[in-house]
């Protein structure tokens, strides 16, 4: 691999300038948005004379879609409309991140804008209350995009040891973890928990539960600011559902579903009723929950691992091979939630979430 060059510059320098006072009314405003591949980020940044309390009083803005996938050259100006603001992490104080969906010229959602048939469903389904927790796996590389802390050639021991490890020898880059954590608690995001996973150099956060469209927009924001956390450190994230071939752990997204009535007592009648409705559109889960239409997750859902086959519909109580777990508590407190396994690292939340609400509260 060629060797990079070194890109630290000088923090102590930096914050000299971070610390310089500026007017207390105004703030600086990151505008963050899903480019054209509908898996990464992109985001600009504009200076506001006021404090926003609402991403609704936020004007819409603009960028050159023809560097992100999603337009022509000749007709290039994508419009950014704000739909949810979070604290920022990095710039601190009043400013802002600004997550927004994407019009084209013609204020037609873009291709992989999904935010908009999403909030469609969700406001359907809105006094189901539907909520939901995703289970965020991810893998932390070298700039090389080489597994963080793996030998440059051949392997680390084989996987047992690093799952919840502890340990310079079992765990890698736990300050990347932490940092990310504590930046989403700053912004608002619901984040509740973390863990290290099976593969070394893999970890997973959870965000939830969250209602209805939050879901979506709470998780992209939490990507987004794992990216520039790392960015920080040096070091690459990626969501690629199946980053090492072999006998190495895939990521995934497990998504985490309830309505009102399987929140409340013999709430498990309504859970198996939405299994049920489930296992009749297992093709359609499928092309929803990576951004190839299940060619991503081809490669992580074979039926090892901790998965279940790309190819079947499955369900059973604390079984993770299966496509649906219904975890112990639920099954004995008969009530609860499902956790839908299927889903990509790489997924839409937006696509998985609104999928989901389809076939389970609006059954089309
Ligand atoms: P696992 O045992 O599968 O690793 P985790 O603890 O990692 O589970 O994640 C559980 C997820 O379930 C969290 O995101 C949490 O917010 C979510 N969750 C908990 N209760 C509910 C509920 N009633 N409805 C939807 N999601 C829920
Ligand atoms: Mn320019
Ligand atoms: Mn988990
Ligand atoms: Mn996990
Ligand atoms: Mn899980």
């Amino acid at each position: 691999m060629a060797d990079l060059p070194r890109i630290a510059t000088n923090k102590t320098v930096y914050d000299r300038f971070m610390r310089l006072p500026l007017d207390e009314n105004l703030s600086q405003l990151t505008y963050i948005w899903i480019d054209g591949t509908g898996e990464f980020l992109r985001s600009k940044t504009r200076t506001h004379y006021s404090i926003p309390k609402t991403a609704e009083e936020l004007p819409v803005w603009n960028y050159d879609g023809s560097s992100t996938y999603q337009a022509e050259g000749s007709n290039s100006d994508v419009y950014l409309y704000p739909v949810a603001i979070y604290k920022d992490p990095f710039l601190e104080g009043n400013n802002r991140l600004v997550l927004c969906d994407t019009y084209k010229y013609n204020k037609k959602p873009t291709d992989t804008n999904h935010r908009a048939s999403c909030l469609d469903a969700m406001t359907k389904a809105k006094d189901q209350r539907p909520w939901f927790g995703m289970e965020q796996e991810y893998s932390i590389l070298d700039r090389d995009l080489h597994p963080f802390g793996w030998p440059k050639s051949g392997f680390p021991g084989p996987q047992g040891p690093y799952y919840c490890g502890v340990g310079a020898n079992k765990v890698f880059a736990r300050d990347v973890v932490e940092a990310h954590y504590r930046a989403c608690l700053y912004s608002g995001i619901k984040i509740c928990g973390t863990n290290a996973e099976v593969m070394p150099a893999q970890w997973e956060y959870q965000v939830g539960p969250s209602e209805g469209i939050s879901m979506g927009d709470e998780l992209w924001v939490s990507r987004y600011i794992l990216h520039r956390v790392a960015e920080e450190f040096g070091v690459v994230i990626s969501l690629d559902p199946k980053p090492i071939p072999g006998d190495w752990n895939g990521a995934g997204c497990h998504t985490n579903f309830s309505t009102k009535a399987m929140r409340e007592e013999n709430g498990i009648i309504d859970i198996e009723k939405a299994i049920d409705r489930l296992s009749r559109h297992h093709l359609r889960h499928i092309k929803a929950y990576d951004p190839r239409e299940g060619k991503d997750n081809e490669r992580r859902l074979t039926g090892h691992h901790e998965t279940s086959s790309i190819h079947d519909f499955s369900a059973g109580v604390a079984n993770r091979g299966c496509s649906i777990r219904i975890p112990r508590s639920v099954a004995e407190e008969r009530k609860g939630y499902l956790e839908d396994r299927r889903p990509s690292s790489n997924c839409d939340a937006y696509r998985v979430t609104e999928v989901i609400v389809r076939t389970v509260c609006l059954e089309e």
